[in-house]
């Protein structure tokens, strides 16, 4: 079975050639790049299942290309690498879009297994096939399929970890969830108690989600995590 495709990007010729090495290994294909211009033309010559980024590159950064990649693509799995280890950093990464990020240096096992996670999840996204494919919660409601958000009646644009945050919260509605097992469902691995992150992307759903209507679908419980629930 031929496994997935992944672009990889990064100027750091040592650090290339060991992830050429270790993702050869695993059985993916591969194509590269080490600069942004370059990975830009990359990603637009052919249907990659996951990109690995890096985020300092000289010319265009790998946040200025991520940025582009979105215009086109809100779907193709995005894994930031970032040598900076500041929380904002990260969430400005996020926001755009990224699915996930890796600090270095980092362990060949760790990104391996969110290289996994995140093809998973996409594999998962893309393989349900249902009669109804809305998922309902009050007046929201969600397409597995087409990745929709409607809330009465108006298109809600969400990035693709804020869509998959929902989702999982609107699979497990009226089950508190706590910020773990959060983290573990949505990012595919422990992120190391870094769960203030869960808080970021709660925000910024409820900004997009619920500020602007009269019934509240996602609640904080204190002390335990968040729970969507619909009518009571
Ligand atoms: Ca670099």
């Amino acid at each position: 079975m031929t496994k997935e495709s992944i672009l990889l990007v990064e100027d750091e010729v040592k650090i290339l050639r060991l992830l050429e090495i270790e993702l050869e290994y695993e059985g993916y294909q591969l194509g590269k790049a080490t600069n942004g211009v370059d990975a830009l033309e990359a990603y637009l010559s052919r249907q990659w299942d996951l990109i690995l980024l890096d985020v300092m590159l000289p010319g265009m950064s790998g946040i200025e290309l991520l940025r582009r990649i979105r215009l086109k693509d809100s779907f193709i799995p995005v894994i930031l690498l970032t040598a900076k280890d500041s929380i904002e950093d990260k969430v400005s990464g996020l926001d755009l879009g990224a699915n996930d990020y890796i600090t270095k240096p980092f362990r060949m096992e760790e990104l391996l297994a969110r290289i996994r996670a995140v093809l998973r999840i996409k594999q998962v996204a893309t393989s349900i096939v249902v009669e109804d494919e809305w998922l309902y919660a009050g007046d929201l409601k969600v397409n597995e399929k087409t990745r929709e958000v409607i809330r009465q009646e108006s298109d809600i644009d969400l990035t693709p970890k804020e869509y998959d945050l929902l989702l999982y919260l609107l699979k497990n509605k009226r089950q508190v969830l706590d910020r773990d097992q959060i983290l573990e469902a949505v990012w595919g691995y422990d992120y190391d108690g870094e769960t203030k992150i869960v808080d970021v992307y709660i925000r910024y759903l409820r900004k997009k989600v619920d500020a602007n209507y009269d019934q509240t679908l996602i609640h904080t419980v204190r002390g335990v995590g968040y729970v969507l629930r619909d009518a009571t």
